[in-house]
Parts: structure tokens; sequence; C-alpha cells
């Protein structure tokens, strides 16, 4: 019978927001009911540009898996744990590293990219450098056939597949398949003050916010700044509130935008609007955290389980790879 397994991951950042659970985590939700999905806490990924100050970690990871089992993960259903828990990711990438060559991870665009972005910090570290490999160990240590990223990640795929290549064909075995790429489907949603939507900014929603919290911020978000009074012509392309109707917006969206235009609905009167529909998406969301808070010892055993299975599951490819490469005696 054909495998279909999925391998995923997250660098542990804390609660997580929309965009997470629009680009990502909605798309793990349907997975789960057709593959066998491995869902990983990268926290080794997030020491390659963070390991200056850890101490955040911890507490990240309990609020980034407390969101993710609030967007419907079922613990039960997928292998849900923590990378550094499972040793084999680290012995992979060090098998791989061997013969992976140098070129192959210099020519990553993430990484020039990364550089450029984050110069505040020094990234010219031998883990920065192979992070994407770190990445291909993660994937293939469970032998997936799929992986759910998004556009910037395409690249690290097909460096995994070249790895998976270049193994089966330095060892004459066929261990790993060539996992393929399952394109997130990503709405580009604006922080509520129009920016690109980031922590640093403090222009988040969070995936879990309270109804008082996201009427506070509907409320907050910028409108076409050209609109003065309420039956000014508005230009609903400009707004960022628009911008959100067109994904959470219960409907007429075209509507909306006409009667933006003509003037006939003031923008307090449609961003109430917004916020009560936003509240309807997010309510299961909303409602599963409020039964997560405060469970630590849940999500420690949540993971803790995880960690088990994919250690068992991970020792079988181990197994193959060791034997493989004649590390067996
Ligand atoms: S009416 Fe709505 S879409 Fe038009 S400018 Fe105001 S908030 Fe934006």
């Amino acid at each position: 019978m054909e495998r279909k397994v999925v391998f995923s991951g997250m660098r542990p950042t804390g609660r997580l927001q929309l965009g997470n659970l629009l680009g990502a985590l909605d798309n793990w939700v349907k997975l789960q009911d057709e593959y066998r999905c491995y869902f990983c806490v990268v926290d080794w990924h997030a020491l390659t540009t963070a390991y200056d100050d850890t101490r955040s970690l911890p507490e990240n990871i309990f609020e980034m898996v407390t969101d993710w089992l609030s967007a419907g993960l079922n613990p039960e259903r997928n292998v849900i744990f923590r990378q550094s828990d499972v040793k084999a990711h680290a012995e992979l990438h060090l098998l791989f590293s061997m013969f992976t060559p140098i070129s192959w991870l210099e020519r990553c665009p993430t990484y020039k990219d990364q550089i450029e972005q984050l110069r505040e910090k020094n990234l010219a570290t031998y883990g920065f450098l192979g992070y994407p490999l770190l990445q291909a160990a993660d994937i293939l240590a469970y032998r997936a056939t799929a992986v759910p990223v998004g556009e910037d990640q395409v690249p690290h795929i097909e460096m995994t597949r070249e790895v998976a290549r270049r193994f089966n064909h330095l060892y004459r075995q066929p261990v790993f398949p060539e996992p393929a790429t399952i394109l997130n489907r990503v709405k580009l949603l604006p922080g509520i003050d129009g920016r690109k939507m980031s922590k640093s900014y403090g222009n988040v929603i969070e995936m879990s916010e309270s109804p008082e919290v996201i009427r506070r911020k509907v409320n907050m978000m910028i409108t076409d700044p050209g609109r003065i009074r309420k039956n000014d012509p508005g230009n609903p392309d400009v707004c960022t509130v628009f911008s959100f109707h067109g994904v959470f917006g219960a409907g007429g969206v075209e509507e909306l935008a006409e009667v933006c235009r003509r003037g006939q609905i003031g923008c307090v009167e449609c961003k109430k609007r917004l916020a009560e529909d936003l509240i309807a998406c997010l309510e299961p969301v909303y409602a599963r955290r409020q039964q997560l808070v405060g469970k630590k010892d849940y999500i420690r055993e949540i993971l803790a389980e995880g960690a088990r299975r994919a250690e068992r599951d991970s020792a079988e490819t181990m197994e193959m790879v060791r034997g493989a490469m004649n590390l067996i005696i």
C-alpha cells in the first residue's frame, strides 16, 4: 500500500497569529484526515537565529502547541512532538553533512535573504548555513512523502529531494522517497496598521484572541485615509478593513466594495460587521483554547507521547540508514 506520510514543522515563536492559521494550520488540520502526520516543534531551528537568547523558548513552545490544538490538530491521530526530544534528527543531519556540498546550502535563496534581513545578528555560523540540511533530516527521518510549506520554503524541499537522491545513489539502496511539496494556500493579511503583520510592529491579531480584543483591534484598523466624512466615497482597495472582509467576511464583499465606493456605509459600521464575522470564524479556536489555558502538564504529556512515537518511527529509518552506510558491525 502507498505510504502517505506528511512531515511539517514550525519554529516556536509563541502565540500564533491569523496568518499562521490561514497559511499553515488550516492546511495541517485538513491533512490529518488523509496522511500519517508528524507535526514538529522545531526548537533546534529556532536556535539557528536566536542562539544568544533562549529564555523564552519553553514558554513559546507551550503557547504554540496550545494554538495547534486550538486550531483542531488531534494529538491522538497525529504525532505532535519536539525536535530536540528525538536525537535521530541530529544523527541524520550529521550523516547527510558528510556528502552534502556546501554550495547546495550557499545557493539557498533564504540564506542570503535572511542574513540581509537579520543584519543585527551574527549569522555567519555553521548552524545557520546548515539549517536547510537539518530540515532535510527532519523530513527524511520519517521518510515523509509530502511536506506542506509556504512558497519561500520550496527550494528547501527541492534540496531535500536532492539529498534523498544522493543518499540512495551513493549507498545503492532506495531508503528515502523524494517528498512532494504541498503548497500552503497563503492569504497575505496586513497588520491592523496596514503594514506587514509582525510582532515587532505590534500590529498583530492572534488566532485565539478573545471577542473583546478582536473588537478593540478591528476598531483600531486603518481605513481609507482619504475618507474624512461618513458619506465620502471610499476606496476599499487601500483599506485594511476591506482586506480582512475579503478573507473573513460572511459574504457580499462585492456589494460592500460598491456601497463603500458610493459612500453608503460608514467605516464604523463596516468595522462592526468585520469584528462580528471575525469573532464567528474564530469562535471554535477561541473556545478550544479556553479549555487548554494553564494545562501545561497536558501539553507536556502530548509532547512526551509524540516523542516516543517519533523516536520509534525514526529508529526504523536510522536502522536502514546505518545498514546502507555500513555503520553496523
Ligand atoms: S467603509 Fe469599510 S471598506 Fe470602505 S473605507 Fe470604510 S472601512 Fe474601508
